[in-house]
């Protein structure tokens, strides 16, 4: 019957299809709530530096913990804040929480090489939204200097309606934070991006870490990404480092920072500072 009404025709709408658009569905309509349910939290995954070995940034990643399905992949309910318009309550709700662990982290530390903390921004936050004032308020609020927050972007932001995100993103920088552009190597790599925005750091993503030890290609980029940033003056941070040997290689061609498993998960802000002082 399918058949006979043509290619354009709801039939193809299969039973496992309408599963997935219902469970959809259920995840918006508690995203709503999500926040007022102090359900979301922010982890801290600790960034290393490769030469001192020492834990000198941190990635905030938000998490949901929904009472139902147990913690909820950002990957999976991002988008659907995103259509929902709530990524920009649900982004400065993690703007925020990063900044006052970043704060935490300051009164804590010593060293005079401390620290940063890196937050996520999508495409989707940038429009509609005053992030570069906003944000660049909340910090002075707290008294937290800009330098020690590093706003991590993808390829696709650049992409987008250039002459506002160029503003907010000059906003941001202006005040001192600065940019980070994440999973590098897997979107467009179009290298004038990197000559029109002031990036701070190339994040190698994971897919180029991963098989490091065995595809003599993927150590081929790596070095070429590190030889790259170098001379334009940009710093390299591998991510999904899991092994010992993966770390070798990476500070062999010259890396900077290396963040992943093989050092800690993304955990909770007070184990993260359980952590540190457990090292
Ligand atoms: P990302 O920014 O590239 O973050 C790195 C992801 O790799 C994280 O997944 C992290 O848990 C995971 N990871 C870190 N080290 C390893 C490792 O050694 N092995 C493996 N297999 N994975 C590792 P997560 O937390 O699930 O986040 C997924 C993505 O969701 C992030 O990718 C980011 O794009 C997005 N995201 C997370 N938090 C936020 C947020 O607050 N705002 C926005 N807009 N996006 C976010
Ligand atoms: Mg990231
Ligand atoms: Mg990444
Ligand atoms: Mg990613």
């Amino acid at each position: 019957f399918a058949k006979e009404r043509g290619r354009n025709c709801f039939s193809f709408f299969t039973p496992a299809m309408q599963k997935q658009v219902q469970q959809r569905l259920s995840l918006a309509n508690d995203l709503r709530e999500a926040m007022s349910k102090d359900q979301l939290q922010i982890h801290l995954q600790p960034i290393v530096d490769i030469v001192s070995g020492q834990v000198v940034k941190a990635e905030a990643l938000v998490r949901w913990k929904h009472p139902k399905h147990g913690m909820v992949s950002p990957d999976k309910f991002i988008p659907i804040a995103e259509e929902m318009g709530l990524i920009h309550e649900i982004g400065d709700w993690v703007f925020r929480q990063a900044a006052e662990a970043m704060s935490l982290w300051l009164a804590k530390a010593t060293g005079n090489d401390c620290c940063q903390i890196s937050v996520n921004i999508s495409a989707r936050q940038f429009m509609h939204s005053d992030i570069g004032n906003s944000w660049v308020d909340y910090l002075s609020a707290i008294h937290l200097p800009p330098s020690h927050v590093v706003i991590e972007i993808t390829e696709s932001l650049l992409l987008g309606d250039e002459a506002d995100v160029m503003v907010k993103l000059q906003r941001l920088r202006e005040a001192g934070m600065q940019l980070a552009l994440d999973d590098f190597g897997t979107g467009y790599s179009a290298m004038s991006y990197l000559k029109k925005f002031n990036i701070d750091y190339l994040k190698i993503d994971r897919s180029f870490v991963r098989d490091l030890e065995s595809d003599p290609n993927d150590r081929a980029i790596a070095e070429a990404i590190v030889v790259m940033a170098h001379r334009l003056g940009l710093r390299t941070i591998a991510e999904g480092v899991e092994t010992e040997h993966q770390k070798d290689i990476l500070a062999q061609v010259g890396c900077d920072y290396v963040q992943g498993y093989l050092y800690a998960k993304p955990m909770p802000v007070e184990e993260f500072f359980a952590f540190l002082e457990a090292k």
